[in-house]
């Protein structure tokens, strides 16, 4: 089967690098959008050279240049966004309502996958603020796309292995202690830990497979379903010691939020669902979802135990 053409818009964000990897690796005609505004970021523009020497093109364009996004889209068949998601408060992933705008002018795109990649905004109704903006924006994201008739994939990543294991899943840690851990609560709620790279490449594989059109794919390798203690101990074989540990209760860990600044409260409300509530095991994958180490299991994906080796 001919590979689809992609598009990856935010290719030079920590995401989307690997995407554009994991596009050239699977064979797939890659173009990446070079916005203007990137102006003298030296590490932006020595990114995208780089991709051009493997193989991919760039294509100009701009969110604020309607026009500009309707002819890079017209370039290929398939989009994938990897913007940003909302570290400070500026709604960055609503940008992406001018891209599914020009999707839709555009009118030949047969897949696109919006910037999700985390936990499935559709089953966080019930968050708590200020945490709970990323899924409303990515919520209005999906309404556009879904009014507009747009073929997708929402991919539910769930935990990025550099945030959350390389820190042994503690707030404000992405470097796994040798001394002491704090668990979340008691520390066996079941988490589901994914090394990035392996998000990019099931996420290209769902391009041109019809078994995710229009709908979710969760990413639940089931080595890497493991809770926080479980994560503690693959890192304690490899060093040789057990940690010091403390544990923070559901009421301290909330009551950290005051005093917190804007973007940690929303990690610290991720935090708790994932961790005290179980947001991302506690329920099913029913109609309408496809879990992705089951679609492709030819993904030699990588293991917690294996992602903690380049911390020795
Ligand atoms: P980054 O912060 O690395 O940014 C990605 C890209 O967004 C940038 O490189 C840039 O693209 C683009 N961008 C930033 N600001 C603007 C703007 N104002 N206008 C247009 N484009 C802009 O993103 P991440 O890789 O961290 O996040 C990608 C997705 O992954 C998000 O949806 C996020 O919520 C999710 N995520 C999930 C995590 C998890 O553990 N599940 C952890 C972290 C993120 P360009 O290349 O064009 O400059």
């Amino acid at each position: 089967m001919k590979k689809s053409r992609i598009l990856v818009v935010g290719g030079t964000g920590y995401l989307g690098r690997r995407i554009v990897a994991a596009s050239i690796a699977e064979g797939h005609p890659t173009y990446v959008l070079r916005r203007p505004e990137i102006g003298v970021d030296v590490d932006k523009v020595q990114t995208l050279l780089s991709f051009k020497e493997k193989g991919a093109r760039l294509v100009e364009g701009s969110f604020s240049d309607r026009p500009s996004l309707v002819a890079a889209v017209r370039q290929v068949d398939a989009v994938v966004c990897a913007i940003s998601g909302v570290h400070i408060r500026s709604h960055q992933i609503l940008q992406q309502l001018k891209l599914v705008d020009a999707i839709k002018e555009a009118g030949n795109i047969k897949r696109f996958l919006p910037s999700e990649f985390g936990m499935d905004p559709a089953r966080m109704g019930h968050a708590m603020a200020p945490g709970r903006v990323t899924f409303d924006d990515k919520m209005t994201v999906r309404k556009a796309i879904e009014e507009s008739g747009i073929p997708f994939t929402y991919v539910s990543a769930n935990c990025f292995m550099g945030y959350f294991v390389g820190g042994l899943c503690q707030l404000g840690k992405i470097i796994p202690s040798t001394d002491s851990v704090c668990l979340l609560g008691d520390g066996n709620v079941k988490a589901v830990h994914v090394d990035e790279r392996d998000i990019a490449t099931y996420a290209v594989k769902a391009i041109d497979d019809p078994r995710t059109l229009n709908k979710t794919l969760y990413i639940r390798p089931p080595e890497n379903i493991l809770s926080q203690r479980e994560v503690v101990m693959a890192w304690e074989e490899l060093i040789g010691y057990e940690l010091h540990k403390t544990s923070s209760s559901e009421e301290d860990f909330l009551s950290d939020l005051q005093g917190l600044d804007y973007a940690q409260q929303v990690g610290l409300g991720h935090y708790y669902h994932v961790f005290y509530e179980g947001c991302l095991t506690n329920f099913e994958i029913g109609e309408g979802g496809e879990e992705a180490s089951e679609l492709y299991p030819e993904v030699p994906y990588t293991r917690v135990k294996d992602y903690l080796k380049r911390y020795i």
